[in-house]
C-alpha cells in the first residue's frame, strides 16, 4: 500500500483525492500556487508545499517543482488528478524515473491512448469501431483534401493533443476547410504544444456515451456507462448514469469493447473510453480514451457503490483488482451538474470573486464535491469549476426531482454560477424525457437566453 501521496492538482479534485487517501490511511501532501495558499486542499492535506507563482506553467504544470516537493516531503507516490499534467506521458515517466509511483497508467499507455490519433488506431486494431476519418495525422492541406472523400461535409478537424472540448473545428465546405485547416494547426500548436491534426466525419445527432474502466495492468473491468450529451462548446455540463438510450445488448457491446481496449493496451488504473452513439442508425463509434480520473466519476460511484479513486490508489500500490466484473451492478440513477463560477446571463463569462455566503445541500442521495468555503476567494487563473452536485435516486425521474430540491437548497452568495442553467434544464421537457444530443444544448441556449438573463 502507498504510504505518502503527493496530489499534483488543485480545486475540487485535489480535495476528492485527499479524502480517498485519508480514508485508506495514506498521508497526503498538497501542492499549491501562490494564488491558492488559502485553498481547501491545502487546509485538508497533512502537509502543503508552495510550488510557484499563479500561472499554471510555473506551478501546476512545473514538473521539476512538483518532483522536488515530492522528494522533500518523502512521498512515495503522485496522483495527477485531471487536467494539468494528468495526461502528460513525460510526467508519468518523470515520476516513475524519480523512483515514485504514478497513480495512473504508464507513460507508454498514455502515449498510446492520450494522443487521440494513436488511440484511434489502437481502438480500430482492437476491433472497436471508430468515426470514419483520417487513418493517422493529416500532415498537409493536400492530404486533408483526400480524406474529405472519406468524410464528406460537415467535417471535423481535431487536434491530436486536444482535450476539454478545445482544439476542434467544423468545416461545412471545401472553402471553409481550406481556411480552417491552417488556423487549426496554428491554434493546436499554441494551445497544446503540438500542431498535429486529424479528421473525422461529423456524426449528426449523436449522444455522448462513455464507459468507465478499472484495470491493473493485466485484468480490466468496466463500471458501466455515463451519458454526457448535455454539452456547451463540447464541454460536458450535466452527466448521468445509466444512459437511457442503450438497450441491454448495446450496453453489453459498448462495455465489452471498452474492456477489450483496456486489456489490449495493458491499461492500469481508472480510465474512460468515450463513444458517440447515433441512436437513429443504432451505431456507436469510439472517439477517445481519457487516461485519468474524470470530472464526472461520482455518478458511477453513486450507481455502483465503488470508490474509483480508492481503487486507483490500491492498484497503484501494487494490489490486483479486488473487484470482479460479476460484483459490479447498477442501482438507481445518478446525475451530476457542474457548478462553474460563470455568469449564464453573459454568455458564461468567468466570474471570479469571494464566496460571501455558502449553504451546502444535503439529505438523502445528495453529494457535493467542492473546494468552496465561506470567505473563499475564487482566483481568476484556473478552470471555473467550483463544485459538482451529484444526486442519486431510485429512478431518473426521482433523481431530477432530487436535483431540483438540492439546487434550491444550495446557496453560493457573492458569485454568479451556473445554478440557474441547471434549474431551467431540470424543468425542460426534452431533458425530462432524455431526448437530447450533443448539440441540443447549443440550440436551447439560444432559445432560452432571455430566461437565463432574468
Ligand atoms: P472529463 O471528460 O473528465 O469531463 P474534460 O474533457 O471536461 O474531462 O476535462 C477535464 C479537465 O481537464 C477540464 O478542466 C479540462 O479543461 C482539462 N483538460 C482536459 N484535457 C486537456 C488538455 N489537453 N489540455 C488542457 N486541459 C485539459
Ligand atoms: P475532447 O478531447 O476535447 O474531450 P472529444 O473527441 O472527446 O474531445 O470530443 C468532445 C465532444 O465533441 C464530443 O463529446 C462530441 O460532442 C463532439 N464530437 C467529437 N467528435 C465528434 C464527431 N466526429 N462528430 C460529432 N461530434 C463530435
Ligand atoms: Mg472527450
Amino acid at each position: 500500500m502507498l504510504k505518502k501521496l503527493l496530489v499534483a492538482n488543485r480545486g475540487e479534485i485535489a480535495v476528492r483525492i485527499i479524502r480517498a487517501a485519508q480514508d485508506l490511511g495514506i498521508a497526503t501532501v498538497a501542492v499549491y500556487s501562490a494564488a491558492d495558499a488559502g485553498s481547501l486542499h491545502v487546509q485538508l492535506a497533512d502537509e502543503a508545499v508552495n510550488i510557484g507563482p499563479p500561472a499554471a506553467k510555473k506551478s501546476y504544470l512545473n514538473i521539476e517543482a512538483i518532483l522536488k516537493a515530492a522528494r522533500d516531503t518523502g512521498c512515495d507516490s503522485v496522483h495527477p488528478g485531471y487536467g494539468f499534467l494528468a495526461e502528460n506521458a513525460a510526467f508519468s515517466d518523470a515520476v516513475t524515473g524519480a523512483g515514485l509511483v504514478f497513480v495512473g497508467p504508464s507513460g507508454d499507455a498514455i502515449r498510446m491512448m492520450g494522443d487521440k490519433v494513436s488511440a484511434r488506431s489502437a481502438a480500430a486494431a482492437a476491433g472497436v469501431p471508430v468515426v470514419p476519418g483520417s487513418a493517422g495525422r493529416v500532415e498537409s492541406l493536400g492530404a486533408g483534401r483526400k480524406v474529405l472523400t472519406e468524410t464528406g461535409f460537415p467535417v471535423m478537424i481535431k487536434a491530436a493533443a486536444g482535450g476539454g472540448g478545445r482544439g476542434i473545428r467544423i468545416a461545412n465546405s471545401l472553402a471553409e476547410f481550406e481556411q480552417a485547416f491552417p488556423q487549426a494547426e496554428a491554434e493546436a500548436l499554441a494551445a497544446f504544444g503540438d500542431g498535429g491534426l486529424y479528421m473525422e466525419k461529423v456524426i449528426g445527432k449523436a449522444r455522448h456515451i462513455e464507459v468507465q474502466v478499472l484495470a491493473d495492468g493485466s485484468d480490466a473491468i468496466h463500471c458501466y456507462e455515463r451519458e454526457c450529451s448535455l454539452q456547451r462548446r463540447r464541454q460536458k455540463v450535466w452527466e448521468e448514469a445509466p444512459s437511457r438510450a442503450l438497450s441491454d445488448e448495446l450496453r453489453e457491446a459498448l462495455c465489452a469493447s471498452a474492456v477489450a481496449l483496456a486489456k489490449a493496451v495493458k491499461y492500469s488504473g481508472a480510465g474512460t473510453v468515450e463513444y458517440l452513439y447515433d441512436d437513429e442508425a443504432d451505431r456507436f463509434y469510439f472517439i477517445e480514451m481519457n487516461t485519468r480520473i474524470q470530472v464526472e466519476h461520482p455518478v458511477t460511484e453513486a450507481i455502483t457503490g465503488i470508490d474509483l479513486v480508492a481503487e486507483m490508489l490500491r492498484v497503484a500500490g501494487g494490489e490486483r483488482l479486488r473487484i470482479r466484473q460479476g460484483d459490479v451492478s447498477v442501482k438507481g440513477h445518478a446525475i451530476e451538474v457542474r457548478l462553474n463560477a460563470e455568469d449564464p446571463a453573459k454568455e458564461f463569462a468567468p466570474f471570479p470573486g469571494q464566496v460571501a455566503e455558502l449553504r451546502i445541500p444535503g439529505g438523502p442521495g445528495v453529494r457535493f464535491d467542492s473546494m468552496l468555503y465561506q470567505g473563499y476567494q475564487v482566483p481568476p487563473f484556473y478552470d471555473s469549476l467550483l463544485a459538482k452536485l451529484i444526486v442519486h435516486a431510485e429512478t431518473r425521474e426521482a433523481a431530477i426531482m432530487r436535483l431540483i430540491r438540492a439546487l434550491n437548497e444550495l446557496k453560493i452568495g457573492g458569485l454568479k454560477t451556473t445554478k440557474p442553467l441547471f434549474l431551467a434544464l431540470a424543468a425542460d421537457p426534452a431533458v425530462r424525457t432524455g431526448d437530447v444530443h450533443t448539440r441540443w444544448l447549443e440550440g436551447w441556449l439560444i432559445e432560452n437566453a432571455a430566461a437565463l438573463a432574468g
